[in-house]
């Protein structure tokens, strides 16, 4: 279907075609005539949508601050769970994990060998010399966003706290390989590239994702690949860079007793760092981190 230059544009932005996306498609179509593969439409978004998406970062950003003030030795990971619902309310939205799939809490909180999808509980605590990641997504009026970050509990051994620095890195190298009009494989190869040259392996069966109007939407990011590969990174693509890190092999198992919570399969120390980030028409925009 020919969209007319003086249509409403496809975007939603009320916008005539000619003055918003009528470029964009130009170079869109010529790279899919190509055979690059593009991203789907609806994952395109406009400057509302992104606009709907920073104040829902802004929420998710604080969370995460506060749960930076307040984390400390002795803490249950279910009092860490209680801050973020509390303030996430306060604000007007709410926990994106709360009863997603089925999950019982409003944070992710995973502990040392743990690689994702902790579930706070009273019974566990906090140690001197854990790494914790605490993983916080926020709604607010329907849009979503999607950070995480690491904390370590007092005194951490030197190999875990290179794992955690390096593993801030790898998402470094991940958001610096994101560049308008080029590959989702870009990514991949940055951290991968990073984590291996320090020992350490990328976990495969976990990855970022598209994120703003749902809260899991395409594409799948992986943190491994190819450069030059992959899906084509267009302006208006939102989407979380969260590569996990492991100290030992990257091979991780799924806890049989709550279905959730990814551990390594080794046993080894597992470190992640996340930040949404959006796709610009010169560069990136971190809007949750
Ligand atoms: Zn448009």
């Amino acid at each position: 279907m020919k969209i007319n230059r003086n249509d409403d544009c496809w975007c939603g932005s009320g916008k005539k075609y000619k003055k918003c996306h009528a470029d964009f498609d130009e170079k869109y179509d010529s790279l899919k005539r190509q055979g690059f593969l593009m991203p789907p439409k609806k994952i395109i978004k406009n400057e509302e949508q992104i606009e709907g998406i920073r104040r829902s970062a802004k929420i998710n950003n604080s969370v995460l601050d506060l749960v930076s003030e307040k984390i400390k030795e002795g803490m249950s990971t279910e009092e860490i769970d209680k801050i973020v619902y509390d303030y996430t309310v306060s604000q007007g939205a709410i926990p994106a994990p709360l009863n997603y799939g089925g999950f019982p809490k409003s944070v992710c909180t995973s502990i040392n060998e743990e690689v994702c999808h902790g579930i706070p509980d009273e019974s566990i605590i906090l140690r001197d010399g854990d790494i914790i990641n605490v993983d916080v997504s926020t709604i607010k009026d329907g849009y979503y966003s999607d950070a995480s970050r690491i904390f370590i509990i007092g005194n951490a051994s030197e190999e875990a706290k290179r794992l955690v620095e390096v593993s801030r890195e790898c998402l470094q190298k991940g958001i610096e390989a994101v560049k308008p009009w080029g590959f989702l494989g870009d990514i991949g190869a940055a951290v991968q590239e990073h984590a291996e040259k320090n020992g350490y392996s990328v976990v495969r069966d976990f990855g970022g994702h598209g994120v703003g109007v749902e809260f899991h939407e395409d594409p799948f990011v992986a943190h491994v690949g190819d450069r030059g590969e992959g899906m084509v990174l267009v302006p208006g693509m939102t989407f979380t860079i969260e590569p996990m890190i492991n100290q030992g092999d990257y091979g991780v198992f799924v806890d049989e007793d709550n279905d959730w919570t990814a551990i390594t399969e080794d046993g080894s120390l597992s470190s992640q760092w996340e930040h949404t980030i959006l796709v610009t028409e010169d560069g990136i925009e971190i809007i949750a981190y």
